[in-house]
């Protein structure tokens, strides 16, 4: 059992509910065919999803520390990617980013009990959805998912004006929904945006750790699935 009666729950979106690898994956593979990479020399599609995850997780660690904003993500984004495979941005007609950005958020995939979990936690707890992403796209992933029902408010960064792990992002949330902070608990994959964001603005955290990723940080909590939530809330 918690230590505390939570009454409101605070959920990341990317690699936490919505299974951002996954989906990504599904339209990097398609657009691997859909652009004919292998004719310019690129070995395989998962060669290209590598490359993309490895230059996706470096640009948005620079906007999560407020160095970059959204556009250099997604004007830089596939340029790093072709640049890195030795082939020539300038050769396709079509944008990669835009391609990415009108098919990515429309896939559906949620990581494993999602489902079942935001159905338990329902009616239990008020629960809203704190993320680093941009109103419109995670607006689409909701719906496409299927799980916009469940959240009362959704406050992104784009919306706050601030980015997690700002205290000025959880003072922002707890402000639009009421959340008291005593018994608001954050649920998030992120160690530093999530976790250390929450703990500096004193609310407990749950760290969703999926990949048992080895780390030092004292957390209220760590889960490997969601499922475990139901053990405890
Ligand atoms: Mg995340």
């Amino acid at each position: 059992m918690p230590d505390k009666a939570y009454t409101h729950l605070l959920f990341d979106l990317d690699h936490t509910l919505w299974d951002f690898d996954r989906n990504a994956s599904e339209v990097l593979t398609d657009m691997f065919a859909e652009f004919k990479m292998a004719a310019y020399g690129v070995a395989s599609a998962q060669h290209f999803i590598d490359q993309f995850h490895l230059v996706n997780y470096r640009l948005w660690d620079q906007y999560n520390r407020g160095e970059i904003g959204k556009d250099t993500i997604r004007a830089e984004r596939f340029k790093r990617v072709l640049a890195n495979l030795g082939v020539d941005y300038r050769e396709f007609s079509t944008d990669f980013g835009e391609y990415f950005l009108a098919h990515c958020p429309r896939k559906p995939h949620v990581l494993p009990y999602t489902i079942e979990v935001l159905d338990y936690l329902q009616g239990r707890y008020e629960m809203h959805i704190l993320t680093n992403g941009f109103d419109t796209v995670q607006a689409i992933k909701m719906a496409s998912a299927g799980i916009d029902g469940y959240f009362g408010e959704v406050v992104t960064s784009e919306r706050s004006g601030h980015r997690k792990p700002s205290v000025e992002m959880f003072a922002f949330i707890l402000d639009v929904t009421g959340a008291p902070k005593e018994t608001s608990l954050m649920i998030g994959d992120n160690l530093e945006t999530d976790i250390l964001g929450a703990r500096n603005a004193a609310i407990d955290q749950v760290y969703f750790n999926p990949n048992k990723a080895s780390h030092q940080e004292a957390v209220t909590y760590e889960i490997n699935s969601l499922k475990e939530l139901m053990g405890f809330l």
